[in-house]
């Protein structure tokens, strides 16, 4: 029996024999958008399902096929997916469970264009969904009804930090036998994962972590039953067409990569931000895994690796002052999305939730004085030197 690798080695390694290749270290880019059928037989085999093969590059690609394998590898499930975007993944996982009428229950905060796409499913097909805190199994089992489809959760949750035990949601869901799906975007496959933990599907902005170099767009879904995925690999993608380009796959196959030596540093950094930020005078709460205390510590010790690289924090002040600190840094990049070798910043209540309406934002504690930080991998003593200089800024006269 082949012996299991680790994590490390098969990001660098993990479903791809360079052998079949002309010996190419690096995995082929199969930039085509069709394939050439030997015979009428063989294309009508092909698309018969007698016969293994590509078709068109919709259906499947071989570069794209290697990042998918070496993903559900990764996450440790039966099958990978890849999609044009993580919205792309999130919307294919959530269409496959729903029909008319279903409900879907999510985590108290997802997501600004999950919460988007849930709200006009709603408008549209009357599909209903609601956000519960999921402390409890009481919480849960009263938040389930018996037109529950699916559960939805991001753990942690962006930009709140708060932390959901896929444990004990594992539990419930298995006993009313509902799916559980996990945005594991802040994650990546290297710090949590839920599909050992019993979790059906995992989905990623691979645009974040897993390329982690700010130059794609993409998205993964992994499930754990490989039924599952196949479906969705032949309507939801395959008819709505969200695919995933071969150029796309080929570098994020270059970013998993070094996905564990990037986030281990990312984590080291935004441990020493996160002690830096909470000394300073001007900020209210930082929020950041490390710092949980009680069970949500327990919770975050027993599902998490490592704490990651974001760090939320309200600052003494308000939109104002959120904004004023944003236009005073110099070397921190003031744009949405994370996971980048780039410390990017922003302002969740203007930017990523705005989308969601007020007092649902409220509710998820997206007030107008937090802001969130994706630390990369700059120096942090620099990182840090310039979020003083821009913190001490703030006039705090007012508060
Ligand atoms: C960015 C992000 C998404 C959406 O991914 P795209 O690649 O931008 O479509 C979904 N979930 C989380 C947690 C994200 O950060």
């Amino acid at each position: 029996m082949k012996k299991e690798k680790k994590f490390q080695t098969n990001a660098i390694h993990g479903g791809y024999d360079c052998q079949q290749f002309e010996g190419s270290l690096t995995p082929p880019l199969f930039q085509t958008s069709t394939y050439v059928f030997n015979s009428a037989l063989e294309g009508e085999r092909r698309f018969s399902g007698e016969e293994d093969g590509m078709i068109y590059s919709r259906l499947g690609n071989p570069t794209v096929r290697l990042l998918e394998d070496r993903m559900a590898l990764l996450e440790g499930g039966a099958k990978g997916l890849a999609f044009g975007s993580g919205m792309a993944a999130v919307s294919a996982v959530l269409m496959h469970h729903v029909k008319k009428d279903s409900h879907i229950l999510c985590s108290k905060g997802i997501y600004g264009c999950t919460y988007g796409l849930l709200t006009w499913l709603k408008e549209k097909f009357n599909i209903s969904f609601n956000l519960s805190n999921m402390q409890t199994k009481e919480e849960l089992h009263e938040s389930i009804n018996d037109k529950t489809s699916c559960i939805f959760i991001e753990t942690p949750i962006n930009p709140t930090m708060e932390v959901i035990d896929l444990t004990m949601v594992v539990e419930v869901a298995k006993e009313r036998g509902i799916p559980v799906i996990v945005d594991n975007t802040f994650c990546s496959p290297y710090l949590q994962s839920p599909l050992t933990m019993g979790c059906d599907f995992v989905v990623h902005s691979a645009t974040k972590y897993i390329g982690g170099h700010g130059d794609v767009v993409a998205g993964i879904l992994v499930g754990q039953n490989e039924e599952d995925i196949v479906a969705i690999a032949g309507n939801e993608r395959k008819d709505i067409g969200g695919i995933m380009s071969p150029f796309d796959a080929w570098l994020l196959l270059r970013g998993l990569k070094t996905l564990h030596v990037r986030m281990d540093r990312h984590c080291e950094n935004a441990e020493f931000i996160a002690q830096k930020l909470q000394q300073h005078k001007n900020i209210e709460t930082v929020i950041y895994p490390s710092l949980l205390t009680g069970d949500k510590k327990r919770i975050i010790d027993s599902q998490m690796k490592k704490p990651g690289g974001i760090i939320s924090f309200t600052i003494k002040g308000d939109k104002q002052e959120a904004q004023t600190l944003l236009d005073h840094l110099q070397l921190i990049k003031v744009a949405v999305s994370l996971g980048d070798t780039e410390s990017l910043i922003q302002h969740p209540a203007t930017m990523t939730h705005a989308v969601v309406p007020e007092n649902e934002r409220q509710n998820m504690g997206i007030t107008d004085n937090l802001i969130r930080l994706s630390v990369g991998l700059e120096s942090w003593e620099d990182i840090w030197e310039d979020l003083e200089q821009a913190l001490n800024v703030i006039s705090t006269d007012r508060v």
